[in-house]
């Protein structure tokens, strides 16, 4: 028989700086609900990524003085190396700038302009370049400000494509309330009723002018789709939807679960909802909404100063106390809050006390007791039989709880069994009852008891903590890994009496939190100045170019494209009396169109023909509605008119000036 199948996402991350602890949060929980339900049975794909298009990466590179695309790449390659060391075993990493992405999304983007979902129009409002969001003035704080981030909000004004959302809300609408399911925690899903749906429904800005870097609308150049088209597809691009070899999306699709951060549920449960039953595809089966990660109550930012990178504590840690404790600290769905502190302390008292304690003692004993090996039980009796149903009735508690993405309740369901083992060997005694030989029968049954309990455990944290479980079973001597499955927890007495034990190093080091912290402070202060140093230097490389006005350096010359361009069309810009509108070949089979306030002075059909000088790498910009790619040079006369400058002689369209 197939196997079940189970498809779960992570959002797509916005690579305009290093992944810190908020999405190693949202990455490790997507990780372990992905073991989880390969243990129990179910064949899975497991799809991260990168949204790496926009205006901000457009400017975070020009800051840096690489190219978006290099810019990406950087992050990204790190990004990679931080899933590896967080143990992060994703099926596929779509990065929306891959060409198996753009074409399907242009695909799309025809598709619903075609059937009439996407319309042009003009649009106009406060655009925040951080959050690249726009805003309606009533939105603002402070007057200009974003309410997101605080920041100065522009004033856009631009010929956009829009997607018509408002003519699917009443089926948005109903299908929210016919599938309680499909949105997770409920609460949020009376939110997104009450506050985006029932208020109605605004179009959507689906495409941009203003800047360059993302997918191009293929029919109407100029224009790039504009965030969500191109991030929100991901989630069916990566599996091949719209292409010839579109397998694992018949296999995969829908989705399970979009596992998502609270900011974009509604771009998750209403405009992608939307989009797919536009494209007539199924609905993703849920939309989980989790919570933030805080740091001192404190939403993490880079603008605070107070964010967490997980390369430091899994350094010094492991990178399994790190996954215990995002796992274990926060109810999944409710903010929680990260504190090197609370990780120490849960660390020494989870995982250290607890957990570790049980193994090193059992162990012990065993050693101790039987010479290593794991005796033959009596009759159950008591206290035996009270841990033997706790050990029976925990999968199907943990699967439940699992399966709601509880990860926080699961764990402290397992935690429990660790507790009344622990309890178990106060109650029993076994250094009583290795004094006598009347004590030894119990003692056997005693050991085995436990050492059964403590395999179980390993079975239980491995969707957690993957790396723990091997050094569990090398130590209780569980080889055979029929012994390790999700199926052989179910029913108490697996492990074959015989079995030798073998004493290793303690699971997790205890630590003095005082000292610890004192450590890891020390550590940030040495990485901030690092920092400083770094920002130190790069500040006089800047000082090096001439500071006086006027005064270009080399570099700011070379920083401008010129080329010759031929002009193979020309007219006047309707309603305007100074713009003429001129098409000109720039070499290689393209063509740009640029504005020029040059009316007065040139008839359109004089312009044909002529070879003229222009700047090639202007952010394209809005003149009288239109669209302008470019600026052609001219020389200003006292009394103001203007002069083109041209090329003497034949230059090819294209060639640099410079
Ligand atoms: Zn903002």
């Amino acid at each position: 028989m197939a196997k079940p199948t189970f498809y779960l996402t992570t959002p797509i991350y916005y690579p305009s700086g290093n992944m810190h602890i908020g999405h190693t949060y949202t990455t490790v929980a997507a990780d372990t609900m992905i073991r989880f339900k390969k243990q129990t049975g179910y064949d899975t794909y497991f799809l991260t990524g990168t949204d790496e298009h926009g205006q901000k990466i457009e400017r975070k590179a020009q800051q840096a003085g690489v190219t978006p695309q290099q810019f990406v790449d950087k992050i990204v390659a790190e990004t990679k190396d931080l899933w590896k060391l967080m143990n992060i075993e994703y099926d596929d990493f779509i990065r929306t700038t891959e060409d198996r992405h753009v074409k399907i999304v242009q695909k799309i983007f025809k598709q619903f302009y075609d059937q009439g979902d996407i319309y042009k129009s003009e649009y106009e409002g406060q655009y925040c370049a951080e959050c690249e969001a726009f805003w309606t003035p009533t939105q603002l704080k402070d007057g200009n400000l974003c309410p997101d981030c605080g920041r100065p909000t522009e004033k856009a004004h631009e010929e956009s494509y829009f997607f018509r959302m408002s003519k699917y809300q009443d089926w948005m609408i109903k299908y929210i309330e016919d599938h309680p399911d499909f949105i997770q925690p409920p609460s949020r899903a009376n939110e997104m009723l009450n506050n985006f749906l029932r208020p109605g429904l605004q179009d959507l800005c689906v495409s941009r002018t203003s800047f360059k870097w993302g997918v191009p609308v293929d029919f109407d150049p100029g224009h790039v789709v504009y965030v969500w088209i191109d991030a929100l597809s991901n989630y069916i691009t990566a599996l091949g939807y719209g292409t010839d070899h579109d397998e694992l999306f018949k296999k995969y699709w829908p989705a399970d679960v979009h596992l998502v951060g609270k900011e974009i549920v509604r771009f998750h449960t209403i405009y992608w909802p939307i989009m797919l039953h536009a494209l007539g595809l199924p609905m993703p089966k849920q939309v989980f909404g989790h919570g933030w990660l805080l740091f001192g109550n404190d939403k993490m930012s880079k603008s605070k100063g107070n964010v967490v990178y997980p390369g430091p504590i899994v350094k010094r840690y492991g990178v399994d106390a790190l996954r215990y404790y995002l796992m274990r600290e926060m109810p999944f769905g409710a903010d929680g809050n990260y504190t090197n502190e609370a990780m120490l302390t849960r660390m020494n008292a989870d995982l250290v006390n607890d957990l570790g304690n049980l193994v090193s003692r059992t162990v012990a004993m065993i050693e101790k007791y039987f010479d290593g090996v794991v005796p033959e039980p009596g009759a159950l009796e008591g206290p035996d039989l009270d841990l033997k149903a706790t050990f029976e009735a925990l999968p199907g508690i943990v699967e439940d709880q699992m399966n709601k993405l509880q990860f926080s309740i699961a764990l402290s369901e397992i935690w429990k069994l660790i507790g009344e083992c622990n309890k178990y060997i106060d109650l029993t005694q076994p250094w009583v009852l290795g004094k006598s030989e009347e004590g030894r029968p119990r003692l056997r049954t005693v050991m085995y008891v436990l050492a059964e309990c403590i395999r179980a455990i390993a079975v239980y944290i491995q969707p957690t903590m993957p790396s723990t479980p091997a050094r569990i079973y090398a130590q209780l001597g569980v080889g055979d890994d029929a012994l390790k499955t999700w199926d052989s927890v179910k029913v108490f007495g697996q492990l074959k009496p015989g079995t030798v034990v073998k004493k290793g190093e303690a699971l997790f080091p205890r630590v003095d939190i005082k000292k610890e912290l004192e450590a890891m402070a020390a550590e940030a202060e040495k990485a901030e100045k690092k920092a400083e140093k770094a920002d130190k230097k790069a500040e006089k490389k800047e000082e090096k170019q001439p500071a006086e006005p006027g005064v270009a350096s080399f570099d700011d010359f070379m920083k401008i494209k010129l080329v010759a361009a031929k002009v193979i069309a020309c007219e006047r810009v309707p309603k305007s009396d100074k713009l003429l509108k001129e098409t000109l070949d720039i070499g290689g089979g393209k063509t740009k169109t640029v504005c020029s306030g040059i009316a007065k002075y040139y008839a359109p059909e004089d312009m044909v023909g002529k070879t003229v000088v222009l700047v090639n790498n202007f952010a394209p910009r809005k003149m009288a509605g239109q669209v302008s790619e470019g600026m052609l040079l001219c020389a200003e006369d006292p009394d103001g008119s203007l002069r083109l400058l041209t090329v003497d002689g034949d230059v090819a369209p294209g060639s640099e000036i410079g």
